[in-house]
C-alpha cells in the first residue's frame, strides 16, 4: 500500500495509511488485522468502556471490586533482588486521597522503560487486599498513561467521561486508536442509513451514523452496564446490521439457487431395487426420513442445496451412498469430497465396499499419486467410466473434467469448506450437493454458515448401542490400562491404540505409532496378535490390516489418526487415546465414535502426558458427555467461532462488531426481518437497493454471499 501525505476528508473507502496519524508503520500493523480501509477500522470496536468521569479515589476502593482509578505514579521498580529472575515489577500509585495503591506485574521488567514518577494513570484491574503487606493492590491491572507523551489537546478524550477501550493492534494502543477514531468520525460525512426504515422503525433503532458515533463514544447519558455487554441501544444496532446483511445475502442467494436449472433425477422401481440390493442393513427411521428429504430434492429439476446433519455413528454415510445409488442409475457421475487425504481414502474404502455391490467402478483420487496415474484416472473421470470419484478438495483443480457430474457429497467433518462447495457447482454445471458434516452445529450457527442450505438430521443412533464409557487417565498409569485392554481382549473384543497427531505431522505420529508398536506386541502383549495402521502404508496394506483386523485375526490395532472416520468394526470396544491433551474436541469425539458400534459396552480411555486448562477442560467435556451437540458447542465456546472452523476456512463470514456466541438472539431478530425484507420488499427498488449496498459493502467480508 502506498505511503501518502494525511488528507484531512476521509470517506468509508479512504485507505488508512492516508489518516491523520496513521503513518505505513502503523497502517502495516493494522492491515495484518485484515484492516485496510476507514470502514473497517469503524466496525473495530471498544471491547470494554470505563467511566472515568465520577471516579472514586484510591481510598474508596474495596478489596473484590473490579474498578477504575485515576492516580500518579509514586514509584516504580523491579522489586527485591533476589525476585529479579521472576521479574516482579511493582508500582504505587497514590491521589488526592493520599491513600496508596500498589500495582503488580510478573514479568513486568519492561515496564521500567514505561512507567515513571509522576506519571498520571488511569489504571483498571480487580482490587485486592493483601494481608501480609496490608496494601490494597492491583495484579496486572491494565493502565493507560494519562500524561507526559502527547499533549495533543485530546486530553478530554481519554478522561472525565465513559472511555472506549479498545484491544491494541499490534503496538497500537487503545490511547492511539481513540484518538484515530476520534478524528475519523470528525471528519467523516453523516453515514447515509441504508436499512429499510420500517425495520428501523419497527424496532427503535437509532440511525446508522448515531449508533456508529455513540458506540466508539458514548454519551454522558449512556448505561455503562448495558455498554459493557453490548447491549446499548447503539451496539444492537451495528451488531443488528452485519447479521442482518448477512442474512439478506443468503436469503438472496437461496432465492437465486431455486432459480437455477437443476437435474430432475428419476427414481423408479429398478432404481430402487438397486438401493435395496446395496443396503447392508435396515435403516432407522431417522435414515429413512432423511433419505425421503434427498430423494425429494433429487427429483426435483433445480439444484438440491442440502446439509445433512448427524453425530458420529449416526449412519450418514450409509444415506449418502443411496444419493450416490439415484445419481448413478440415471446416469450420472458423483464426486464424494473429504477434507483430507487420509479421510478421502477412508471413503475410498467404505464407498468401494458397498457400491461394489453394484458394480461401480469407485476412484480414488487424492494427492498421492503420481502424475502419471493422475492423468490416467482423470482420463477415466473425463470419459464418464468412473461413475464414482472419491478425492479430497484436489478434485476442483480445474483439470479435473468430469463428463457428467450428478451429485456431489461433500463430506465435511469438522471442517467447513463452504468456497470450495462453490467451487464445484462453478464447475459450469449445477449438479446435486449434499453437504454431510460430523458435528452438529448449534443451531444459530448452522443457519448463519449454512443459511443458503437445507437441512436434514438423523437424530437417533442405530438400534443396541450403548453409551461409551470414557475415562481420563494420567500416563504414569498407563499399566492400568493396558491390563484393562487386556481383560477386553481376553474376553473376545478388541482395541485401538491410537496417536492422534494432527495430519500436518503425519511423519510424527507414525514414528510414534511404529515405537509403540514394537513396544506393546514384543513387551506388553507378546501373547496377542497387535497390527500397525497408519497413512504411509500403501494402499493394499492398509486393505490388508483392516481386513484382518476386521476378521479378528488382530486384536489391537495401533494407530495414527487414519482411522478417524470410516473404520468399522463393531467388536471392538476400547478406545486408547494416548496425548489426548492435543487434541481438539471434535477430533478426539470422532475417534471415540469409533467405539461403540456393536453391542457390548465400549470405553475410550484418554491418556494425557502435559495438561493445561484449556486441555483438561476438553477432557472433562469428553468424559461428561457423548452427545456430539454438547461436545460442539463446547468446542466452539472454548476454542472460538474462528478456530473451530479453522483458520483457513473461507467460509466462515468475518463478523466484527456482532459475535455469533454472544448476540443469538439479535441473530435471530435480524435474520427473521431479513428473510421477510427479502420475500417482501415494500417497494422492488428496496430490494435492488440493498443487493447494491450489500455488493459494495459486505461482500468482500462476507466470501459466503454472491448477489448481484
Ligand atoms: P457416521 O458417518 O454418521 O459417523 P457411519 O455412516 O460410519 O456413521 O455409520 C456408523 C455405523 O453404524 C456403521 O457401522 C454403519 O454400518 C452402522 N449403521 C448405520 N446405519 C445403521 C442401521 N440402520 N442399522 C445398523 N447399523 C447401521
Ligand atoms: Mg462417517
Amino acid at each position: 500500500m502506498p505511503a501518502g501525505q494525511p488528507i484531512n476528508t476521509v470517506d468509508l473507502t479512504t485507505p488508512l495509511t492516508y489518516v491523520k496519524g496513521i503513518g505505513p508503520a502503523r497502517a502495516a500493523m493494522l492491515e495484518a488485522k485484515g484492516l485496510t480501509v476507514v470502514e473497517d477500522l469503524l466496525a473495530y470496536v471498544p471491547f470494554r468502556y470505563e467511566d472515568r468521569s465520577n471516579l472514586k479515589t484510591v481510598a474508596q476502593l474495596a478489596p473484590g471490586e473490579m474498578a477504575t482509578v485515576i492516580a500518579e505514579v509514586r514509584s516504580a521498580k523491579v522489586a527485591g533482588f533476589k525476585r529479579r529472575a521472576l521479574g516482579l515489577f511493582e508500582a504505587r500509585f497514590t491521589d488526592s486521597s493520599r491513600a496508596i495503591l500498589t500495582g503488580k506485574w510478573f514479568h513486568g521488567g519492561y515496564l521500567a522503560n514505561v512507567l515513571a514518577e509522576g506519571m498520571k494513570v488511569s489504571l483498571f484491574g480487580k482490587v485486592e487486599f493483601d494481608s501480609y503487606t496490608g496494601e490494597i493492590t492491583m495484579l496486572h491491572p491494565e493502565f493507560e498513561i494519562l500524561s507526559g507523551d502527547d499533549d495533543d489537546g485530546e486530553a478530554a478524550l481519554h478522561t472525565g467521561r465513559v472511555v472506549p477501550i479498545y484491544e491494541a493492534v499490534s503496538k497500537i494502543t487503545t490511547r492511539v486508536l481513540r484518538s484515530i477514531l476520534h478524528r475519523i468520525l470528525q471528519s467523516l460525512d453523516r453515514l447515509d442509513d441504508p436499512l429499510p426504515p420500517p425495520i428501523r422503525q419497527r424496532l427503535k433503532m437509532p440511525d446508522r451514523w448515531t449508533a456508529m458515533r455513540h458506540t466508539h463514544f458514548p454519551p454522558p447519558e449512556a448505561d455503562l452496564r448495558l455498554l459493557n455487554q453490548f447491549r446499548s441501544p447503539d451496539q444492537f444496532r451495528l451488531i443488528f446490521d452485519e447479521f442482518f446483511w448477512l442474512e439478506c445475502g443468503i436469503a438472496l442467494k437461496r432465492a437465486d439457487a431455486k432459480t437455477l436449472p437443476g437435474i430432475a433425477f428419476e427414481i423408479n422401481d429398478r432404481v430402487r431395487e438397486k438401493v435395496k440390493a446395496m443396503l447392508p442393513f435396515k435403516p432407522t427411521e431417522a435414515q429413512k426420513r432423511v433419505i425421503k428429504e434427498i430423494a425429494g430434492d433429487m427429483q426435483a429439476p433445480r439444484p438440491m442445496n442440502r446439509l445433512l446433519q448427524g453425530d458420529v455413528g449416526s449412519g450418514k454415510t450409509i444415506v449418502a451412498a443411496e444419493a450416490a445409488v439415484i445419481a448413478v442409475e440415471n446416469g450420472f457421475q458423483v464426486a464424494v469430497l473429504a477434507p483430507t487425504e487420509i479421510l478421502a481414502a477412508q471413503h475410498g474404502f467404505y464407498f468401494r465396499q458397498i457400491l461394489g455391490k453394484l458394480g461401480y467402478v469407485v476412484v480414488l483420487l487424492t494427492g498421492s499419486f503420481t502424475g502419471r496415474e493422475k492423468g490416467q484416472l482423470k482420463k477415466l473421470v473425463a470419459e464418464g467410466l468412473a461413475p464414482v470419484v472419491i478425492g479430497t478438495h484436489a478434485l476442483l483443480e480445474k483439470d479435473v473434467e468430469f463428463k457428467k457430474l450428478g451429485l456431489a457429497i461433500i463430506d465435511e467433518q469438522h471442517r467447513f469448506g463452504v468456497m470450495q462447495r462453490l467451487g464445484l457447482v462453478q464447475k459450469g454445471i449445477t449438479p446435486d450437493v449434499l453437504v454431510m458434516t460430523a458435528t452438529p452445529i448449534p443451531r444459530t450457527l448452522a443457519m448463519t454458515l449454512f443459511g443458503d442450505l437445507d437441512v436434514s438430521v438423523i437424530d437417533e443412533l442405530p438400534p443396541g448401542r450403548k453409551p461409551i464409557i470414557t475415562k481420563h487417565v494420567p500416563s504414569e498409569r498407563i499399566e492400568q490400562v493396558f491390563s484393562f485392554v487386556k481383560k477386553q481382549i481376553d474376553e473376545g473384543r478388541q482395541a485401538y491404540v491410537v496417536y492422534p497427531v494432527i495430519e500436518e505431522s503425519e511423519t510424527q505420529a507414525m514414528k510414534a505409532a511404529q515405537q509403540m508398536f514394537e513396544h506393546l506386541s514384543r513387551e506388553v502383549f507378546p501373547q496377542i496378535a497387535v497390527g500397525l495402521m497408519h497413512g504411509r502404508l500403501g494402499a493394499n496394506e492398509k486393505e490388508a490390516t483392516m481386513q484382518r483386523f476386521k476378521d479378528g485375526e488382530i486384536k489391537i490395532l495401533v494407530s495414527t489418526t487414519v482411522i478417524e472416520v470410516g473404520v468399522d468394526v463393531p467388536n471392538a470396544t476400547v478406545m486408547v487415546i494416548e496425548q489426548a491433551e492435543r487434541f481438539g474436541l471434535a477430533q478426539l469425539h470422532q475417534l471415540r465414535g469409533r467405539v461403540g458400534r456393536g453391542a457390548a459396552q465400549s470405553y475410550c480411555v484418554l491418556v494425557t502426558e502435559k495438561m493445561n486448562d484449556a486441555a483438561r477442560e476438553r477432557l472433562r467435556t469428553l468424559v461428561e458427555s457423548n452427545d456430539g451437540f454438547h461436545i460442539a458447542e463446547m468446542d466452539l465456546k472454548l476454542r472460538g467461532p474462528g478456530e473451530f472452523f479453522g483458520t483457513k476456512q473461507a467460509g466462515l463470514p468475518s463478523l466484527r462488531v456482532a459475535n455469533i456466541l454472544r448476540d443469538p438472539e439479535i441473530l435471530e431478530i435480524a435474520r427473521r426481518e431479513a428473510v421477510d425484507f427479502v420475500a417482501r420488499p415494500l417497494v422492488p427498488e428496496d430490494l435492488e437497493r440493498a443487493v447494491a449496498y450489500i455488493r459494495d459493502h459486505w461482500q468482500r467480508r462476507y466470501g459466503l454471499v454472491t448477489v448481484g
